[in-house]
């Protein structure tokens, strides 16, 4: 296991750099990366913005263009992939397809010469941890074997060669629900329990949440910040991660803040409470308000605005509801109990402690609410 340092990283595919005779940025424009040993650090961002590029860095399958990548401070820019010890996982991960599962776990060994005995002890942990039916998939031919069931036996493997580093690129999005559930824990649980420092790409920001110790989001080729979920959540860098972060996505409106208040549309306006009213600078303003940080009411409540219903998103299995709807152009997307009643109209207010402020045309924070004391 190794701690993984990316200093200054660029990485530009002379292609993109030649379209339409503009250079574009980057595949990665300038990346600084600490990444701890035994860390699992999660990656997301949209498509193109340079997810796979990193992890191709790492590995060291792509070169780059300036900067260092160092293992426990060793700088390995320049060598080669088969000897840095890393472990990979694709989406369509090949497997040897000649040899039966169990094969495809002790080819490692039998290459490197480790002692029958130690082969033996971890891939009995491995396949225990990998769950019940595990040592039925790996006595069979992998040309028999499901996707799902592929995948498995390839992130086994990788797990039981011991890599320094471990690299996942969307590993288990070919996968149904349920299998990527159980799949996403037998992970974690493998990596919690060998310690492996990995980096894992993934496009799904549950399971990125689940995964990772710590979160990189990742924008056009550059790091907009890299930190646990609940600072990339209360206390987000910009307005993009604040935006990217978060399912119903944190809902953003214009106003503009005058004696007192926030005029949201048609002279319809909130008060303010005395600290953000003395705080915040008069003329036009942004607020962002999570789907928990409004105040619902069915009936016209004192400093409630309304706001048209579009529909109401019921989630049994949380006991939970979402509001959707808009106010002056913009939507909102708010928490409400699972027995709300459905309504054309409903009267909201954000709870003022959990605003987020930006200016209009600025994508850093002006004011946040700061992660809650919840415990
Ligand atoms: P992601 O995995 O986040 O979707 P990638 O790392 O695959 O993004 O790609 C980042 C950028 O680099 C994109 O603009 C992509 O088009 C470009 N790119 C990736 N691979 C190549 C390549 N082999 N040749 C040219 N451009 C590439
Ligand atoms: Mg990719």
């Amino acid at each position: 296991m190794s701690k993984v340092t990316l200093e200054n990283v660029v990485r530009a595919y002379e292609a993109t750099a030649l379209v339409g005779g503009a250079p574009s940025r980057p595949a990665l424009d300038h990346i600084s990366l600490e990444i701890h040993e035994g860390e699992c650090v999660s990656v997301v961002g949209p498509s193109g913005c340079g997810k796979s590029t990193l992890l191709k860095v790492i590995a060291g399958l792509e070169l780059p263009n300036s900067g260092h990548i160092l293992y426990d401070n060793v700088d390995v820019t320049h060598v080669p992939p088969q000897a840095r010890g890393v472990g990979m996982i694709f989406q369509d991960y090949a497997l040897y397809p000649a040899r039966e599962g169990q094969g495809n776990l002790s080819y490692y060994f039998e290459v490197r010469k480790k002692s029958e005995e130690e082969k033996q002890q971890r891939l009995r942990e491995t396949a225990e941890m990998m769950g019940i039916g595990f040592d039925l998939l790996l006595s069979r031919q992998v040309g028999t074997l499901s996707g799902g069931e592929r995948q498995r036996v390839g992130i086994a493997r990788c797990i039981v060669r011991d890599p320094n580093v471990f690299l996942m690129d969307e590993p288990i999005s070919n996968l149904d629900a349920k299998l990527r559930e159980r799949t996403r824990v037998e992970m974690k649980r493998l990596l919690t329990r060998f310690g492996i420092t990995t980096v894992y790409v993934t496009h799904d920001q549950q399971e990125a949440i689940f995964m990772g110790d710590r979160i990189v989001v990742m924008r056009s080729g550059r790091v907009e910040q890299f930190d646990s979920f609940d600072a990339l959540y209360y206390t987000p860098a910009n307005l993009f991660v604040a935006s990217l972060i978060g399912t119903p996505p944190i809902s953003v409106l214009s106003v503009e803040h005058a004696d007192t208040a926030l005029y949201v549309h048609d002279g319809q306006h909130w008060s303010l409470p005395d600290h953000l009213a003395v705080g915040l600078p008069a003329g036009r303003l942004r607020i962002g308000v999570r789907p928990e940080g409004w105040q619902v009411a069915l009936e016209a409540t004192p400093n409630c605005l309304p706001i048209s219903v579009s529909h109401i998103e019921r989630l049994y299995t949380e006991r939970a509801a979402y509001v959707h709807g808009q106010i002056g152009g913009a939507s909102v997307n708010a928490l409400v109990p699972l027995d709300f009643p459905d309504a054309p109209r409903v009267y909201i207010q954000p709870d003022w402690e959990h605003v987020y402020v930006f200016y209009p045309d600025e994508e850093t924070p002006l004011h946040l609410p700061g992660v809650p004391d919840l415990f």
